[in-house]
């Protein structure tokens, strides 16, 4: 089956390729007045699956994703016990370098939102380096107590990027996609956790 439950979460079993095309086969940036909500992408992990486990309302938020993938060896595991063979570990430091080659070939625009001031563009300005021609819509630290949510939101939807990237951690960067899905004009916004700090060190 290309999906299962793992302890009452959805995880979509994808190759990486698979989850790449998916990310950027609706990423154009929507013109015009919202009509639907951006594709929303999550990574799985332990660390979120025993998040869900004890927090049913995060559980409701992942399963109203469009894709959940499957990150690391404990969800292979936890997959096997389900007679699933996972077609590929899909963690966000692996699928980046690929997702960035496929955004650059479609001269499409990443937003980086999310970490402590300064590792947003930090994490752009690498991602830059390894993929001369990437373009970047923007960057927005977050770390957001004196800052407005509305503000954040319009800053992404007047850079018209296309992938949203947003790392605020679990639960908190799941629910803000859910919550602003309806309002972002991006294609596609994927929850990438701790990848700015790794990106930008
Ligand atoms: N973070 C943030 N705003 C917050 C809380 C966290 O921008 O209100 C950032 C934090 O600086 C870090 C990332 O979110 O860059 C969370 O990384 P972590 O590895 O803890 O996330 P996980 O992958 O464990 O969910």
């Amino acid at each position: 089956p290309s999906s299962f439950k793992l302890f009452g979460i959805r995880i979509d079993n994808l190759r990486m390729a698979q989850a790449v095309d998916l990310i950027c086969a609706d990423a154009a940036p929507r013109v015009g007045p919202v009509r639907r909500p951006c594709n929303v992408v999550n990574f799985i992990n332990v660390n979120s699956i025993n998040l869900a486990y004890r927090n049913r309302s995060f559980r409701h938020t992942l399963n109203r994703a469009n894709c959940t993938l499957a990150d690391g060896s404990g969800v292979r595991l936890g997959a096997r016990s389900m007679q699933v063979q996972l077609k590929d570990n899909i963690n966000g430091t692996d699928l980046m370098p690929i997702l960035c080659a496929q955004m650059v070939a479609q001269k499409r625009s990443l937003y980086l939102f999310g970490s402590a001031p300064g590792v947003a563009l930090k994490a752009a300005v690498a991602l830059q380096a390894n993929h001369p021609g990437l373009i970047i819509a923007g960057v927005q630290h977050g770390h957001l107590t004196d800052l407005d949510n509305d503000q954040i939101v319009e800053a992404i939807n007047a850079a018209q990027a296309d992938v949203l990237l947003v790392a605020l951690g679990s639960p908190i960067q799941e629910d803000w996609v859910m919550a602003n899905r309806l309002r972002l004009k991006v294609g596609t916004a994927i929850a990438v956790g701790g990848l700015f700090d790794f990106l930008s060190g």
